[in-house]
């Protein structure tokens, strides 16, 4: 087997003291790798480069294609951008995978049956971090969905679910109230769920899954979910199987993946040899898996389960009764090396070779959960399929008005006359809204709301368009024209009208590509 080149980076806090520990292990296992290590995090960040990692870096990960990487500290505060979801970004990272398995009983957690992979989309929703202040009261971020971008990550879920010998895949989101962008993922997922007959689907609202996943979380097997949604989840399920000290995860794309641990750089414990590197090489044993070296993902699996199982233990999962040796970081590395080449007895042996994936998913009498998840890997979960071209990007699109974002500060009804004397023979003001809530017209007076200041949007419709989400036929002289908006720009500035933005109202095949306001 050829010596496989790869990236690392130390990071922060705890991190140099668990990629040491990793090193050390991925050594003495006999992992065929050179590593290259590049400096990311607070030091970089302190010397003036925001994203956190020398530009330097970026010649290292282009050669090896894989990075192992520490945890890293983002400092608080303005200016700084988060390094991890700008390596998500710009090497195309668009899955996150988090299997998160119960060591029951050797671990102490309330649940002794949970083994349950989270697949979270890492490049869209609100972590584009685009986001503006726009008066004195208000906020935005942008939450952006592409329906390529859930295609991508619902198609990958599944094909990670008949890879690695899953039976369900669980689709997560709030499509009750965000009906377009988390309506499109719903929608992906029943679309793309009728081409995997062969695995059960099932979807939950965002609030009442991760109640279910914090109380029962054995009746989850891969869920599938948008990208601030799967942050939360895998918080919650790393939590409850005993440590978030405990899980590794894969961060994949088309050309590069990164490895890394789910937790931070815990600066309470940093320098103390506390910390549990068994995240870490968690991640380190997904990665070996991911570059095909199986064997020693193996040799290295089980040695940390028989160092769990003999009750060796740091001080995060040390229990009273349950554990029989606290250990340190050092401490606990060389008893995991000791370990190399055994395996545990009763939690599940790891058997990742590509051959006997499928048949030795748990050894007799073991614990119910499978070691032989984690084929993370493109070449296993049919590449083509998940980046197909897709021809459905030229939908034709008719602009039929637009949503003014104004301040307004003075009384309603001051707006109301403004309005009146703004004649137009393009447009009408079909509706004002705020905060989602319609405030004119009203068709109940008695239900009038208390009428807000600041923020207020003007839903100005070409005139002779209902723009209602029927199959309204246009007569093309209707259509308008950004040349139309401006008109009435214009319009607005000559009467003082002060707008944040605009924002253009779309009928798709005649279906509105917009929402309309609470009570309209
Ligand atoms: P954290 O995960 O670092 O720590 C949370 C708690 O868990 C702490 O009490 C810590 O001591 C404990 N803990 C975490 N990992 C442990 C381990 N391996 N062994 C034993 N105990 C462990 O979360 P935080 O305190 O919210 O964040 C600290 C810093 O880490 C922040 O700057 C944050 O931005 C950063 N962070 C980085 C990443 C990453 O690089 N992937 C992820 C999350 C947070």
């Amino acid at each position: 087997m050829n010596t496989k080149n790869i990236t690392i980076a130390y990071g922060d806090g705890i991190g140099p003291e668990i990629m040491e520990s990793t090193i050390a292990i991925l050594k003495e296992a006999g992992a065929k790798l050179s590593f290259e290590t590049i400096e990311v995090g607070k030091n970089i960040y302190e010397k003036g480069f925001t994203s956190g990692l020398m530009p330097s870096a970026w010649q290292s990960l282009n050669n090896s294609r894989v990075l192992l990487k520490a945890p890293i500290t983002t400092p608080q505060g303005g200016g700084y951008k988060s390094l991890n979801v700008t390596m998500r970004k710009k090497l195309g990272l668009f899955a996150n995978v988090r299997p998160v398995v119960s060591l029951h009983p050797f671990v102490a957690t309330n649940f002794s049956k949970m083994d349950l992979v989270i697949i979270r989309e890492n490049e869209e929703d609100l972590y584009m971090g685009i986001e503006y202040r726009q008066s004195a009261q208000t906020y935005q971020c942008l939450k952006i969905v592409t329906r390529d971008g859930c295609e991508k990550i619902v198609r990958y879920a599944f094909e990670y679910a008949i890879a690695n010998g899953r039976k369900k895949v669980t689709c997560f989101s709030k499509d009750n109230i965000m009906k377009m962008t988390d309506g499109l993922f719903h929608k992906v997922f029943n679309e793309i769920a009728a081409e995997y007959p062969s695995l059960q689907n099932d979807h939950y609202i965002i609030d009442i899954g991760t109640a279910r996943l914090a109380a029962k979380p054995e009746i989850f097997d891969v869920i599938v979910t948008m990208n601030l949604y799967g942050d939360i989840i895998s918080d919650v399920a790393a939590e409850i199987s005993g440590s978030v000290g405990l899980a590794g995860s894969a961060n994949i794309g088309k050309d590069f993946a990164m490895f890394e641990a789910i937790h931070g750089s815990a600066p309470d414990i940093a320098g103390k040899d506390m910390a549990n590197p068994t995240g870490l090489l968690n991640a380190a044993v997904m990665m070996l898996i991911h570059i095909g070296q199986y064997a020693v993902a193996e040799k290295i699996r089980n040695a940390i389960y028989k160092t769990l199982e003999d009750g060796v233990h740091t001080g995060d999962i040390y229990r009273e009764g349950v554990s029989k040796k606290k250990v340190g970081t050092h401490e606990f590395t060389q008893e995991v090396i000791a370990r190399l080449g055994q395996e545990p007895v009763q939690l599940p042996v790891a058997r990742f070779a590509a051959s006997t994936q499928k048949e030795n998913s748990v050894a007799d009498g073991a614990i119910n959960n499978s070691a032989n998840d984690l084929d993370v890997s493109k070449s296993s979960l049919a590449d083509d399929k998940i980046f197909s071209e897709k021809d459905n990007l030229t939908e034709s699109r008719s602009l039929i008005g637009f949503d003014l974002f104004i301040e307004w500060n003075e009384e309603f009804s001051a707006l109301i006359t403004l309005l009146n004397k703004m004649e137009s023979e393009k447009f009408e003001v079909k509706t004002i809204s705020a905060k989602g809530l319609l405030l004119w017209p009203l068709s109940d007076k008695h239900m009038a709301p208390n009428f807000p200041k600041g923020q207020t949007i003007l839903r100005f419709i070409g005139k002779g368009i209902t723009g209602k989400s029927s199959n309204e036929i246009i007569d093309a002289t209707k259509i308008i024209s950004h040349e139309n908006i401006v008109e009435i720009l214009s319009v607005c500035i000559a009467n003082k009208i002060d707008f944040v933005k605009y924002e253009g109202l779309y009928l798709f095949a005649g279906k509105a590509g917009y929402t309309s306001g609470q009570g309209e």
